[in-house]
Order: C-alpha cells, then structure tokens, then sequence
C-alpha cells in the first residue's frame, strides 16, 4: 500500500499551515496565492502509523491552463500518491469544491479537511459536515488548520484510513451517464482503474492534453468522440462549458442542503476595511504612506540605533578580541591582515546590516500575512492595464523585494507563457535584500540628512523601470494581449507571532549562511588578490596588485558613469556573485572598519556618483542563484545571458543618464 498523502487545494486555503501542523515543519506561509510553488515532502507519524504528506502549489482545477495545474495533476496521475487530502476554504466553499469534484473522479482514497472553519463561526455560517459528506461521498473534517482545531481526528484519518478509493456521486442531469459510459469504454486500457472517471471528464471536455497522452484503442476512440457529440447535442455551449455547469449544479445543490447562512450576511471586517483601504482615490496615498512608515523605521530612527548597537558589538566586541587572541598565539603579520583585514573585514562589513534587514522583513512579513501585498498587486493592476500589462506580473516582481530567485519562480502562476517569461525578466529590477546593504552604507555615509528618502527612492525607481521595461516589451518582443487579472484578494489577516517571527529568523539565517560562506570565500580571495601583483610578488601599493591592474583595466566602462575608481568597479564585478559582496569588497579593498569606510567613501564619491553607483547596483544583472533560476526557468543560456545583458545595459544607461544629467544641473 503506497503511503504518500498529497495535500491539494486552492491557493491560499490553508495547505502550508496544515502541512506545518501535521509535519511540524516550518515551511513558508503567506496570505496570498502563489507562495508555495516547489512541493515539499514531509512525514507524520501517529500512533506508529507513519505517512509521507506533499505539499503542492495551490490550483483551482485540474484543468491545464497554469504549469502548477499540470504539475499537480501529472503528480496526482503518477502512481506516487496513495491519497489525497483535500483541503478546503470553508469560507469559499462552492468555488473551492469545484476541485474537490475533479479530485473524486481521480478515485484514490481522499478526505476533505474544511479549513478557516473558525473564521465561517465568526461569519454565522453554520456546515453540517455530516450531509456534506454524505452528498459528496467522501469523509469531510472541519478543521482550522491555524488554531489547531480537530487535528487529531484529521491526522487518524490520513495516517489509519484512507485506504478505499472514493464512491463516485451521482451527478445530476445526463452528464452522469455520459461520464460513466466513456468511463466504461476506457475499461481496456492501461489507464489507473479508480481513476478512469477523471478520464473520461476530461475527455469528454476536450482536453487536448489528454487526449494527446492517452492511447486508445480504435473502439474507444470512436465511443468517446460519439458520446462528446452526443453531450454537446444538447445546448448551444461547448462541452466544457456544460460539465463545468453540470459540476456547479451539484455543487450548489451540496452547498444547499449543508449549509445555513445567517439572515441578514454579516459585514465582515475585511469589506469594511477594503471600503476605506481599496477606495479609488484613498488606495494610492494609503500606499505611498506605508511604504514611507516602512522605510522611515528600517532606515531613519529605529534602524539605527539597533544598527548601530550591533555594529559596535562587532567592531568593539569581537574584532579587537579576535586580534589580542592572534597576537597572544604568535601570529605573524599575514595571518593578522588576512584574518583582521580580510575575513573580518568582508564578512563583518556585511554582517553589521543584519539589524535592517531582519527589520525590513519583519515588514515586508507584515504586509504579506496581512493580506495588504495583495492589495498592493491589485492597486497596481488599474494603473498598469492602462499601458498594457498585466497586474498579474506585480504578484511575482512583489516578491522580488525579498529574493529574486523564488520570485522568478513564483512568475509560473502566469497563464501566457509570453507573459510568464515577460514577468521573468522583469523581477531582478525589484529590489532585493541583498542590495540592502550597499544601500544603507551609501546613503548613510553620503547622504546622512536622508538615508530612507534616498532609498524609498531607488526601490520606487526599480518598479518604474520595470514598468518601463515591461511597457518595452510589450512593445517589441512580447507582442499579444494580456491574460485577465484574476487574482482573488485574501481577507485581512492578524498575523501570528510565530509565522512572523519564523519568517525574520527564516531570513537572517540565510543571510549570516551567505555572509560565511560565500562572502567568507570571496573576502579571503579579495584579500590575496589585493595583496599580490601579477608576477605574484607582495603588492606594496594594492593598486599594482592583481586586482589593482585588472580593476584599472574595467574602471573606464564606468568613468562615464561617475564612479570610474577601480575598486568600485570591481566591487561592482564581485556583486555578480552575490549582492552583498559589494560591501564586503569594498570593505576589504578600503582597507578599514565598517565606521570609518564610510568617511573613506566620502572622499571617493560626491553625493551624485554615489546615487549613479546605487541605480548601477539596483539595476544590473542579477546575482549568479537567480541567473541560475532565470536559465532555469526559461530553458536555456540564451534566454538568461540575454537577460542579464539586457539588464547590465539598460543599468549602464540609466546610471550614466543620471551621472551626465546630474553634472549639467548641479
Ligand atoms: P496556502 O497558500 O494554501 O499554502 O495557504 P497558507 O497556509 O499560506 O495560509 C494562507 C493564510 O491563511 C495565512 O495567512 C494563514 O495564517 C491563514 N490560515 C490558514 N488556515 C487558517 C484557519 O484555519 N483559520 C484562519 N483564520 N486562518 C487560516
Ligand atoms: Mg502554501
């Protein structure tokens, strides 16, 4: 008996939290749809009955319009799953159980777990679970997968029995018997025997794919082509569209006979709150205010002062303690440099940015498990249709402001496969952490009256152009009209202290991961290379140094651009590999602590070099994970370098634009 469970439900309903609670991991949840895109594997174990549970990405039918909807239905074909755990938004109930039908005629042992089952008590919405079950002839547990609710009647069930495949119902009108004839006339064929319903269904709406997948013999051939016939006789719509119907009036007729409603609906707080947060003329203030709360705190008052309590935990803490423990053991002179200079320098410069970025993430936690990213996406779409786009596009280059690499990946909850690789090339623009760093050094160090003004600046100008390179093209190499808008706004969400609290620690463990591994690396090869000249003598001036020659051979790309110093440049080269090396480079390469970098850094840059330096960091390729993702996802180097390119050079533009510009009028 095969014991994989596979969770599947619509986006946002719940299943990332249920799988935490059911495997008592710590993946990530947010409060919109298109977080969970990887599936994961986890594993339950109650009362010696063991199961492993996957998580898919959330889909709305089986029907093959996403790639997630065909990964999650090639999956839940393969013979991998022994049973499926439905999870439902009780509060979404008809819609939700749209899949729930398709899931039955898979025909493999299922039970539906009705989620947000507290939030439909607050609502006065009454489920008799009982009658749902029954009408629907699978097993229903009303469940509130964040509160805990009936958890161990769920986990009996998955881990104990779930082992006879689902009874199909009886569907009304005259499609039953058209789908248990095709279904009959499958019999022959290799095909899963429980699941020939779902076969036949799909068959019998047409389904190029699979159709295209599944061989069938002459006689079934002919026997489906004439019952799909037969089917579209009736009315004047298409196949699909009568199924679709025959399904919602089952639905219906489910949801009918279970559920009772209050009298007069309850307003809930979500609409009252959209009344005032998504109002025409309200929406974009509302926004810009948030955004400039956000940034103001990570940056101005509060920021610093934990940036700059941690700062003098590193640099009078631990660096002095590092150098008296060396010079107590006998080091010699190198091993100081490279240890002290080097690898303290590097990894220290960045890590003393930890503070923000985990206040930055507590916001951008904030504002996702809220709901208000969502929103933000769909503020968005009214201004964006207007040129063109799709304010689909905005939900994968929002999550950009966190990593770039997930977000590539998030863009494959796109339809249009034009609009997919459009989106693609477009979330390196947003700004992510990993820039942070090199930001909150500049801006502290050359623009100390305004450091978030200067910042709020660069991520506004990454939106705008990624507006702009999208409306290019859309223009040019995109050509076609953009798929509908049809993400669905989640209701506002308190969030809980641990989801955010996991997301903050979730992120300051990958960056100090980063900051010792990679940044370690690359410090302690900076270091040498700045120490040694080409013919691998000790360098006594750094800029005769291997570094020094090849950094003065690059400078003159980005002299027009203002910041033609070599070890800028190579700092820029460095920032290839990761974002935050910038930093570390140039914290290496200047040859001093993080507090008096930023003195030495005034000296090297005006103001306006600096803002032309930060627009090069915020627009240039992206860092060597998400180039991997981005070639990844868009099947080949081609496509990747070409984005990259078109990245590094749109950045060269706009940073000398601004550099040349800047000159004339100050
Ligand atoms: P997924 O997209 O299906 O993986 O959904 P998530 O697990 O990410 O959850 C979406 C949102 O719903 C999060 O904000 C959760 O905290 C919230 N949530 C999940 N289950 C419940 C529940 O039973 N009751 C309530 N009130 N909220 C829930
Ligand atoms: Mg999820």
């Amino acid at each position: 008996m095969n014991r994989t469970i596979a969770i599947i439900g619509n986006p946002n309903s719940g299943k990332t939290t249920l799988f935490n609670r059911l495997t008592g991991s710590n993946q990530h949840v947010g409060n919109w749809p298109g977080v969970t895109v990887d599936r994961k594997t986890g594993h339950i174990c109650y009362h010696n009955h063991a199961v492993d549970v996957v998580d898919l990405p959330g889909i709305y039918s089986l029907s093959p319009f996403t790639q997630e909807e065909i990964i999650a239905r090639e999956y839940v074909l393969s013979d991998e799953p022994g049973g499926i755990l439905n999870i439902v938004d009780a509060t979404n109930l008809e819609r939700n159980l749209y899949l729930t039908m398709q899931l039955i005629a898979l025909g493999l042992p299922m039970v539906v777990a009705l989620n947000f089952i507290d939030d439909c008590r607050a609502q006065g919405v009454e489920i008799d679970c009982g009658k749902l079950s029954e009408t629907l002839g699978v097993e229903v547990i009303p469940i509130s997968a964040r509160k805990g609710e009936n958890m161990d009647r769920l986990l009996e069930t998955v881990t104990c029995r779930l082992q006879k495949p689902v009874r199909q119902p009886a569907y009304l009108h005259g499609v039953g018997a058209a789908i248990s004839r095709t279904a009959r006339a499958l019999a022959d064929t290799t095909l899963r025997r429980e699941s020939l319903p779902f076969y036949a269904l799909k068959l019998l709406e047409g389904d190029s794919h699979v159709r295209r997948t599944v061989k069938l013999p002459p006689a079934a051939e002919q026997m489906v082509t004439e019952t799909a016939a037969a089917l579209s006789s009736h009315g004047s719509e298409d196949n699909e569209m009568i199924l679709a119907d025959a399904l919602y009036d089952f639905i219906e007729e489910a949801v009918r006979r279970a559920v009772s409603r209050p009298e007069k609906p309850v307003l809930t707080v979500t609409q009252r709150l959209d009344r005032i947060i998504m109002d025409k003329w309200l929406a974009l203030p509302i926004f810009a205010l948030l955004m400039a709360l956000m940034f103001w705190s990570t940056f101005g008052p509060v920021g610093t002062f934990f940036a700059d309590l941690f700062e003098s935990l590193i640099q009078g803490g631990i660096i002095p303690a590092v150098q008296r423990a060396l010079a107590a053991a006998g080091a010699s002179g190198w091993v100081v440099g490279l240890v002290c200079d080097g690898v303290l320098g590097g990894v220290g410069g960045v890590v003393g940015f930890l503070p923000q970025i985990v206040i930055l993430f507590f916001y951008l936690s904030l504002l996702e498990d809220t709901g208000y990213l969502a929103r933000i996406a769909f503020i968005m779409d009214t201004l964006l249709r207007r040129i063109g786009l799709s304010g689909k596009s905005f939900v994968p280059m929002l999550m950009g402001f966190g990593c770039t690499t997930p977000a590539v990946m998030a863009a494959r909850t796109m339809e249009n496969e034009k609009d997919r690789r459009m989106t693609i090339m477009l979330t390196p623009f947003m700004s992510c952490g990993a820039k942070l760093p090199v930001y909150a050094l500049f801006a502290g160090a050359l623009f100390p009256q305004s450091p978030a003004l200067i910042i709020v600046s660069l991520y506004a100008l990454g939106i705008l152009v990624g507006i702009f390179a999208g409306w290019l093209l859309k223009k040019t190499v995109f050509r076609g009209v953009s798929s509908g808008f049809v993400l669905e706004l989640p209701p506002y969400r308190l969030p809980t202290l641990r989801g955010t609290l996991q997301n903050m620690w979730e992120k300051a463990k990958d960056f100090l991961t980063k900051a010792g591994t990679v940044i370690f690396v690359m410090s302690i090869v900076i270091w040498l290379l700045q120490n040694f000249t080409p013919s691998l003598q000790t360098a006594a001036d750094s800029a005769d140094s291997i570094l020094g020659v090849f950094g003065r051979f690059i400078a003159p790309v980005f002299a027009p651009l203002g910041f033609g110093e070599w070890r800028a440049s190579v700092s820029i080269l460095t920032g290839v590999i990761a974002k935050e090396a910038v930093v570390s480079t140039m914290s290496v390469l200047y040859g001093v602590d993080l507090g008096s970098l930023g003195s030495l850094l005034q000296s090297v840059f005006t103001p306006l070099s600096a803002y032309a330096f930060l627009v090069f960091i915020l627009l240039y390729m992206p860092c060597m994970s998400a180039f991997a993702t981005i070639r990844r996802e868009m099947g080949g180097w081609k496509w990747a370098v070409g984005v990259a390119a078109f990245q590094t050079v749109l950045a060269w533009a706009v940073s000398f634009l601004i550099y040349q510009f800047g000159s004339l009028l100050l």
